[in-house]
């Protein structure tokens, strides 16, 4: 891995000893990183360095890494970061609520930087593949949406949907287990210059639901934020 196209890493973590062995540790793999040491702090490198990932400590002074995650979840430029929280074992129902808030993975402390490594090598793996199978064919359970033929169908039956709700399926379909905000849908479904409300969103969401009752259960609706397709790959 040369350094021009390292994928670089932003870590948040206020305790130090954890923080630099992170760091050594992704360096020593090829990686290229970048550090924070408060959530504010985590928010703006976030911004400023452009990282390909972020290692997001749960417990942080100022602002915690619960609202941190929502917060670049519901920034345009951050929206689609990959994120991998750390956290405590007795901290799992906020685990719970970061996967909720748009974590894509988390890792428990005390954990080894191996361990860390490896979940990071499976993401960018998992997002990778999902990159390469954009231009095609998305599977979703009995559903298939085929881009190049403009289609959607359910074990081989013809699905008719609009423009619209083609475009919202498809970055569903793109964005599994992630939490899209309606502010993030209306302006890649609808474009910037549609003045329209986010309400819009929430109709079509309700519209594609009623067309394909399978999306009923699988699109999730995310207290304050948006919608989440839950992932297929997890549990099926
Ligand atoms: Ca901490």
């Amino acid at each position: 891995m040369s350094s021009a196209t390292a994928k670089k890493i932003l870590i948040v973590e206020d305790e130090r000893d954890i923080l630099q062995l992170v760091k050594l540790y992704l360096e020593k793999e090829g990686f290229r990183t970048a550090t924070a040491a408060t959530g504010t702090e985590g928010l703006k490198c976030a911004r400023e360095e452009k990282p390909d990932l972020i290692v997001l400590d749960l417990m942080l002074p100022e602002i915690d890494g619960l609202e941190v995650c929502k917060r670049l979840r519901s920034a345009p430029e951050t929206a689609m970061l990959p994120i991998i929280m750390l956290t405590a074992k007795a901290e799992e129902s906020d685990t719970v609520i970061g996967l909720e808030l748009g974590a894509d993975d988390y890792v428990t402390k005390p954990f080894s930087p191996k361990a860390l490594v490896a979940r990071i090598k499976a993401l960018f793996r998992r997002l990778d593949r999902s990159q390469q199978e954009n231009q095609t064919i998305y599977r979703y359970g009995p559903l298939t949406m085929d881009l190049s033929r403009h289609e959607v169908t359910i074990q081989g039956k013809d699905v008719p949907l609009t423009a619209k709700e083609f475009g919202l399926l498809e970055h569903l379909l793109r964005n599994p287990g992630r939490v899209l905000t309606r502010e993030i849908l209306l302006n890649t479904v609808w474009g910037y210059d549609y003045f329209g409300t986010t309400r819009t969103v929430d109709v079509h969401i309700r519209r594609l639901k009623q067309k394909i009752p399978l999306l009923d259960e699988a699109i999730l609706s995310v207290k304050s934020l948006g919608y989440k397709l839950k992932d297929a790959t997890g549990g099926a």
